[in-house]
């Protein structure tokens, strides 16, 4: 097994960074994590026992942003490129799983003539990237990356539709480990239900994710305005950007209008899913734009809820529309309303597709399978 140098851009839990704490836990040897940034996911990779330190940089370049910002970003990336440089020197493989992380170690890669692995947990398109820095991207993956993994068909088709290199292309899900979720949590129902306020007659619908406008949160809003027994619980927070803490306020104002008030729980970031999933009648997933995956998708499944997901990007690849979930066009909010009443009149079909859903999670989204694939694939970049 190579030694592997992780390189992620982020401090926060998202999607992208849960899902390389399994990879650098258990690919590598040794294996070294450096982020970009500080933040929760330090202490979480510490608990695992991966190694990981912090190398901070500020190149203020957003995914949307121009040249301008880019050229200014300079000085900052070069510095940041000698830093892992440096660490980089006694590992056999240099593993980017997020953008910025791609950057500074496509030209720490090329500098030191070590393989690269591209980690895409984006969609590249115009609705998060600059036309310019989808450019950068797939133009540094074609010439210093020796294998992209996409976490989806739909992200690789979009990496291949903005110029990207279909030949070093593999798609690899994510994976999970189903045990927290398949422990009985029905006992807990009750006490969930009441530690956030919600009746236990109340029919509740839970969207789990960043706080992001693209995520959609206002669209389930919208969706559970007109039915008076329905509680909206919003797990997740804004930690991006200002333009996220300001959707925030825009979903706090919805939520404090008369049709909604006292209906909607602002949860916060939360540890215990599998106990919300649980306590929760549905999992709703309404992202507006394309989702690259849908981690929340799988870990709802694997929970046996009924899903009701937006029919795009990794969401539907993930939820077989009729058989494991439901699948409902982004931000159709009336559309959505109407699955959500047919779960609730149909109990027993909820559950029959909520099962269905759990067995193909489980045959598909296996961690020890998709960390086998990941192996083979940075394995045969090496030797
Ligand atoms: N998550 C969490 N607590 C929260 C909100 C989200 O642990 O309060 C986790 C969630 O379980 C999932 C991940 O964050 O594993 C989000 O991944 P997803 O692919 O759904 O979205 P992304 O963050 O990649 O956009």
């Amino acid at each position: 097994m190579p030694s592997i140098l992780y390189l992620d851009q982020s401090g926060q839990l998202g999607g992208a960074e849960l899902m390389l704490a399994e990879i650098a836990r258990q690919v590598g040897d040794p294996a070294h994590v450096i982020l970009f940034d500080d933040g929760p996911f330090v202490a979480y990779l510490e608990q695992l026992g991966v190694s990981v330190q912090v190398e901070r940089v500020r190149l203020g370049v957003t995914k949307s942003g121009g040249w301008l910002a880019s050229a200014n970003a300079v000085p900052a990336l070069l510095r940041q490129v000698r830093t892992i440089v440096r660490h980089a020197r006694r590992f056999d493989l240099i593993y980017a799983n997020t953008s910025k992380a791609l950057v500074v170690g496509a030209l720490a890669a090329a500098y030191l003539r070590k393989p690269l692995v591209y980690h895409l947990h984006d969609i590249l398109d115009r609705s998060h990237f600059s036309p310019m820095n989808i450019r950068v991207l797939t133009s540094l993956a074609r010439f210093f990356a020796a294998r992209v993994i996409a976490n989806s068909q739909a992200t690789a088709d979009a990496f291949v539709a903005a110029s990207g290199d279909r030949s070093r292309v593999e798609v690899i899900y994510n994976g999970f480990d189903p045990t927290p979720f398949l422990t009985d949590q029905d006992g807990e129902r009750v006490a969930t239900r009441v530690s956030l306020e919600t009746q236990s007659s109340s029919f509740v619908t839970i969207v789990v994710g960043r706080i992001a406008r693209w995520k959609g949160q206002h669209v389930l809003l919208e969706a559970a305005r007109s039915q008076k027994d329905w509680t909206v619980w919003i797990v997740g927070d804004a930690f991006f950007t200002e333009e996220d803490m300001q959707y925030k306020r825009e979903l706090e104002e919805i939520a404090s209008t008369a049709d909604l008030a006292g209906r909607v729980k602002f949860c916060g970031f939360r540890k215990d899913l599998p106990t919300l999933y649980s306590a929760a009648d549905v999992v709703v997933h309404c992202s507006t734009a394309p989702e690259p995956f849908g981690r929340v998708i799988v870990e709802a499944m694997l929970s046996a809820r009924p899903v009701v997901a937006s029919n795009a990007g990794g969401a539907k690849e993930i939820v077989r529309s009729d058989t494991t979930g439901w699948l409902v066009a982004p931000g159709d909010f009336c559309s959505l309303r109407e699955t959500l009443l047919e779960i609730e009149r149909n109990p027993g079909l909820a559950a029959l597709r909520a099962q269905a859903g759990r067995s193909d999670a489980l045959r598909r989204f296996s961690i020890d399978a998709i960390l086998g694939q990941i192996r083979t694939s940075v394995e045969t970049c090496v030797f």
